[in-house]
């Protein structure tokens, strides 16, 4: 059986909007998802028996922090599998192996992402045959951010995140992403998020049309002013210095800055890649700036390739 390889794109929210808590304890979301070409690889080889194994390598040991990824059936690669196989009856085993690069606890879905990649790698190398939609059923079960990484492209998100639909959208764009030392708890992020709205009246989310319209038209210019994210003075209040690493990109000239998801990765906006050269050249010595990436978006979702 031959391995099957799958690249696996990170994710940026270009708008989070966050509504107030429901009774099940998630936050109603309101966003525009960008997939960008940051890219984890799962390889997933057949088993002759029934074992599931997971290792995780990279080359970035910093802005990984690799050892924080489990290396069992707390991966949510393994899960990914586990799910695929229950749904499925079949009775087979695999060894993954993730190549990390998107950064981990980073707000870019890093996990999320090596679910969607597992769910398309198993899916082939079990030849179990599931249809996109409904590998994308399976992955709405894993995580809020799983359906989007195995769609790719732009696409506005509902619900918790898991509701998936097309968006208009033109153009190509740079980005800059700012990579801190330490990675920051989603879920502390948005317990943060609920104490500083305590006794506050918290709307309904809600995507921005300046964000639809500047995508629509393509315009890099109108998306910088445009990009917005909720969670931002949650993130500032758990860690201040994210608001020096986005003074520091602004005045370098980024059409737009905000956190990436629940942060703490800073993302810039650039007119081009001369452009996005000099706002990373200006980041890279920022005190909270472990690692600058050029990238562009948006890319493909999981692909086996
Ligand atoms: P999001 O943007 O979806 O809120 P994130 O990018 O901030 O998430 P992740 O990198 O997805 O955070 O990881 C969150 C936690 O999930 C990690 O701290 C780790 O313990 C756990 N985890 C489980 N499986 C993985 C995996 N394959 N890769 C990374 N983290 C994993």
């Amino acid at each position: 059986m031959s391995p099957v390889n799958v690249r696996v794109p990170a994710k940026i929210n270009l708008c989070l909007g966050v509504g107030p808590v429901r009774d099940d304890g998630y936050h109603p979301l309101a966003t525009v998802y960008q997939a960008v070409d940051l890219h984890d690889e799962v390889r997933a080889t057949g088993r002759d028996d029934d074992q599931i194994t997971v290792s995780v390598h990279s080359e970035m040991d910093v802005r990984s922090e690799i050892s924080v990824v489990p290396d069992g059936d707390d991966n949510i690669a393994v899960k990914a599998a586990r799910l695929l196989r229950e749904r499925t009856g079949i009775s087979s085993g695999v060894d993954l192996s993730i190549r990390k690069v998107i950064p981990v606890a980073g707000g870019m879905a890093g996990g999320s992402a090596d679910a969607a990649a597992a769910l398309v790698a198993c899916n082939e190398v079990w030849g179990t045959g599931l249809s996109r939609p409904a590998l994308e059923v399976l992955a709405a079960q894993l995580g809020s951010d799983v359906p989007f990484l195995l769609h790719g492209g732009n696409a506005v998100g509902g619900g918790r995140g898991e509701t998936v639909s097309p968006v208009l959208a033109r153009g190509s764009y740079h980005w800059v992403f700012a990579m801190a030392h330490e990675g920051l708890s989603t879920r502390a992020v948005f317990a943060e998020f609920d104490r500083l709205n305590t006794g506050a009246e918290v709307p309904e989310p809600v995507v921005p049309d300046a964000l639809l319209a500047a995508l629509r038209a393509g315009d890099a210019e109108a998306l910088g002013a445009a990009l917005s994210n909720d969670l931002t003075e949650a993130a500032f209040s758990l860690r201040p210095e994210l608001e020096d690493t986005l003074s520091i990109g602004i005045e370098a000239g980024a059409l737009g800055a905000i956190l990436s998801g629940s942060g703490p990765t800073a993302l810039f906006l650039a007119s081009d890649e001369a452009h996005s050269l000099d706002i990373a050249f200006a980041l890279s010595s920022a005190a909270g700036c472990a690692d600058v990436v050029q990238s562009r978006g948006p890319v493909p979702g999981a692909r086996v390739g």
